[in-house]
């Protein structure tokens, strides 16, 4: 990849931001900007999707013939540093960046034809129904049963840290169809909706306090053979698929480079003793150019290894590599900015991360959602797969060792 945007590539950078200017509007923008978690709240993260399918860029990663924008890698990039700098909401994008490429891979043509213009004009929300209370890492030995009957199957079980399961209409799910053989070869994918009696669903918060995560319990739910992807008893090799793009379909280095942007603005801002601002503080300074250098180290790499994915083609076992950095690099920036908001980093006010609320925040604006964050993505190197098994997966795949 040449790392020197060409014409076209600049053309293309000013069409993005001219877009992002006329349509995030201040309630979008304050909804992101209001963001404590992962996603952002609802009504801004389902406004801004329904924009992007409008115009067709919902499913910016999807090749033209599925309906995606038919953009090369470079203008993907471009697309995702451009919404990162500008503020945009965090979507739910698990139908985007999960489902879809896995219909396209496995699907029967009828299963294509239902799955794929829904999530190209976010019909529905989705949730992943992977992780159980006794398989996390090691996935294989999930038990959630599901027993053909006539055209159905009869699913029990239970699945926990279901992300927004509360807001879901749809799950995709892991089930044991055969305990015959290695636990991998026993497992089949499921679509089914939320909404299917036997679903009962129980609220996790998590130590920032937010409501994210769930365990969900299936007593008896019937579920349709037609909605299995892939073969029965072949769901290992759908899950593996899906996971490199829940792991590297995204480039992970803008949202940390938009972070990195505040911060410094931050410094700049905030007092650092004697009188001075923190950005002189050389101490500080020090931490923040490491912290810049690790981001364009990720940065190149990124671009280097998606320079060698054609579109359509699935990431592979390099996902675990902007998983693992992406995930660290993002909690060293929170963790910086934490310093950096001193005593301000204190204060819980969730009432004020309210869209439309009008508590005065005790923190100055940019102090606001900084510890819930900070908090909530202690979980980025467990969640998509922990730190541990990304560093096994690298050693053996990519390194070869
Ligand atoms: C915020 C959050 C959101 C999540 N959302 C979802 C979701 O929407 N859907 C879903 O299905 N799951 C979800 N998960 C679950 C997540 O995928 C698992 O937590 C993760 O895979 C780890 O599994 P575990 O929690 O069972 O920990 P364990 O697998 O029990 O691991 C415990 C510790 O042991 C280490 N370890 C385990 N095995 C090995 C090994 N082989 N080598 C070295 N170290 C090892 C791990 O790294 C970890 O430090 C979410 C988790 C979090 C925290």
């Amino acid at each position: 990849m040449d790392l020197n945007l060409s014409d076209e590539d600049l053309a293309f950078r000013d069409e993005v931001r001219a877009f992002l200017d006329e349509n995030l509007s201040d309630d979008i923008l304050e909804g992101a900007r209001l963001t404590p978690a992962v996603r952002s709240p609802v009504s801004a993260a389902r406004r801004w999707a329904g924009i992007l399918a409008e115009k067709g860029w919902l499913c910016h990663p999807w090749p033209a013939e599925y309906g995606g924008p038919g953009w090369s890698v470079v203008q993907r990039y471009i697309y995702e540093m451009e919404s990162a700098m500008a503020g945009t909401p965090s979507i739910n994008n698990m139908g985007i960046r999960m489902v879809g490429p896995v219909v396209m891979k496995f699907g029967t043509e009828a299963q294509k034809a239902t799955y794929l213009p829904s999530i190209l004009k976010d019909e529905f929300a989705w949730c992943q129904g992977y992780s159980e209370p006794g398989s996390g890492s090691d996935l294989a030995s999930l038990q959630t049963r599901a027993v053909p009957d006539g055209d159905d199957y009869i699913v029990n079980g239970s699945k926990i840290w279901t992300t927004g399961a509360h807001t879901a209409d749809k799950i995709f799910c892991l089930v044991r169809t055969s305990t015959e053989g290695k636990p991998q070869e026993g497992i089949s994918f499921l679509l089914f909706d939320m909404k299917s009696p036997g679903i009962t669903i129980k609220r996790i918060l998590t130590f920032a306090g937010d409501h994210e995560l769930n365990q969900v319990f299936f007593d008896d739910v019937r579920v349709p053979k037609a909605n299995r992807i892939g073969e029965e008893n072949q769901g290992w090799t759908v899950a593996k698929y899906l996971l490199e793009f829940e792991r590297g379909g995204i480039a992970y280095t803008p949202p940390v480079k938009a972070g990195l942007r505040k911060l410094s603005a931050i410094s700049r801002e905030a007092p650092g003793g004697d009188g001075r601002k923190l950005i002189e503080d050389s101490a500080f300074k020090a931490q923040l150019t490491a912290l810049e250098m690790g981001i364009m180290a990720a940065e190149i790499t990124e671009k280097r290894v998606m320079s060698a994915l054609s579109q359509g083609q699935n990431p592979g076992s390099a996902s675990s590599i902007f998983k693992l950095r992406g995930s660290e690099l993002l909690q060293e920036m929170l963790e910086l900015t934490m310093k950096a908001l001193g005593n301000y980093a204190a204060p819980y006010q969730p009432e004020a991360y309210v869209p439309g609320n009008n508590v005065q925040p005790v923190a100055p604006e940019y102090g606001l959602v900084a510890t819930s964050k900070y908090y909530n993505q202690r979980a980025a190197t467990i969640y998509a797969g922990s730190s541990e098994v990304q560093r096994s997966i690298i050693a053996k795949h990519v390194l070869g060792l």
